[in-house]
């Protein structure tokens, strides 16, 4: 198998990765809070996390590709309320268009997509666990993990604790034994409430992910721990200090994390109220062009979202689109069927991704093959044409742009070699009429 570098969070350099079982990799993202439409936020891990998946698969692994759905939570009780209705209602409705993101942005769906509503024993049972072993106590029905227990916290996120300052990025409370302690398990009268041996309420946050990959692997360990950079402290560090407290594992070999996104160079915030939804975006650009827009950066630096991003992301996908639907309609019409491809472009590609996804330098190669495919058009090369074209359609099993190549009818052949005709008879005004036909089908 292909030598493949990764970035590892847990370690803070480039690693040679070593999946725990030849042939195989799991691979664990977290993913949202279903009480809103997904923020663009939201799609930056979406996009990058596919790409890493399909590059794995198309390099020979077999993937597990494991993302939850937080279904329990505040916001969506909160939003419950004031909306009156269920907290079901509620998540029913931001999964569908959740999905409808994942969908627009031709991302596949993962494998295995536990909620919590689904996985409440399990996290139950382990939350007794933890009680049982010394790791957690409990305080007027809340059930608090003990920090001081584990070594290492904050290991992850590389923070020393000492230094941490506290009230500004952990709740504090009385009940604590120590400012760091998290909720496991919260008694609350507000909203759906679980039974448990500890009492009614409902589980913490940072418990959902350990318990979902422990019940898919029991071996307590996976491959690659995906997510954005704001989830490694406290989330990822909690996640990881539970599973240290029962198991002795850090769940993951490989942690990955993805920056963030900033709008016209400022950090999406409650306060400035930049928020941009993910779905008004793909409705104003399409999903192709916010797709492109989240791959123009290496996935260890942030996306600044801005409309000459847009813009720019939005000419240099047409320039791949109009290559590729040239040089496959000069096929159709001339009946040139080949599955050669370029081995070596391939390769080259594959090797930008292998060193921890260097998509910007993968770019760099599908716009030479651009380049290529228009020269072998306009010259009538039809064998480079076609093997070109397939070349980039390889590439694409991963970038998974929605070229929209269309497989050309006889009465679109006959269009187009009236076009051809009439501009060859200078007829520019009929060749003007059959070219916006054409358009309109699809073919041009
Ligand atoms: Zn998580």
């Amino acid at each position: 198998m292909r030598e493949v570098k990764f970035y590892n969070s847990l370690t803070n350099s480039l690693e040679v990765f070593k999946p725990i079982k030849e042939g195989e990799v799991s691979i664990y993202v977290c993913g949202p809070t279903v009480y809103n439409h997904p923020h663009i936020g939201n799609a930056r891990p979406n996009v990058v996390f596919d790409i890493l998946v399909k590059f794995l698969r198309y390099i020979g692994y077999k993937v597990t590709h494991m993302s939850n759905l937080t279904d329990v939570d505040d916001k969506i009780i909160n939003e419950a309320i004031k909306e009156n209705c269920r907290e079901k209602d509620i998540t029913d409705k931001y999964i569908a268009a959740y999905f409808k993101m994942v969908d627009d942005l031709h991302s596949s769906r993962p494998n295995i997509i536990p909620r919590v509503t689904e996985t409440m024993d399990e996290i139950i049972a382990f939350v007794k666990e933890l009680l049982d072993a010394g790791y957690a106590y409990e305080v007027n029905g809340n059930v608090y993990f003990r920090v001081s227990k584990v070594e290492d916290y904050g290991k992850l996120a590389n923070i020393n604790i000492e230094e941490l300052d506290v009230g500004a990025r952990i709740e504090e409370n009385d009940e604590k034994e120590n400012p760091l302690d998290f909720a496991l398990w919260k008694n609350t009268d507000k909203g759906i409430k679980w039974d448990a041996p500890f009492g009614e309420g409902r589980p913490g946050w940072h418990t959902e992910c350990v318990v979902m990959i422990n019940k898919n692997y029991p071996e307590h360990m996976i491959d690659i721990h995906g997510g954005g950079n704001d989830l490694k402290f406290p989330h990822h560090v909690n996640e990881m200090a539970q599973s240290k407290a029962l198991y002795g594992t850090d769940i993951a070999s490989y942690w990955i994390h993805n920056a963030m996104i900033n709008i016209n160079g400022e950090k999406m915030s409650k306060s400035l109220n930049n928020f941009k939804l993910a779905k008004d975006l793909i409705e104003e650009y399409s999903g192709n062009v916010i797709r492109m827009a989240l791959l123009s950066a290496p996935y260890r630096s942030p996306v600044n979202f801005t409309s000459d991003l847009l813009n720019s992301s939005k000419m240099e996908l047409t320039k791949i689109i109009n290559a590729s639907k040239m040089a496959h309609t000069k096929l159709q019409l001339n009946d040139y069927v080949s599955d050669k491809v370029d081995e070596e472009i391939i390769d080259k590609f594959l090797n930008e991704l292998s060193n921890d996804l260097n998509i910007a330098n993968g770019f760099t190669i599908v716009f030479d093959l651009v380049k290529r495919i228009n020269m072998s058009v306009r010259s009538n090369d039809l064998e480079n044409t076609s093997k070109y074209l397939n070349t980039l359609l390889e590439l694409n099993k991963i970038l998974s742009f929605d070229l929209g190549l269309k497989e050309l009818s006889k009465e679109d052949k006959e269009l187009y070699f009236k076009w051809e005709d009439s501009k060859k008879e200078k007829d520019f005004a009929k060749a003007d009429e059959y070219r916006n036909i054409l358009m309109e089908r699809g073919v041009l």
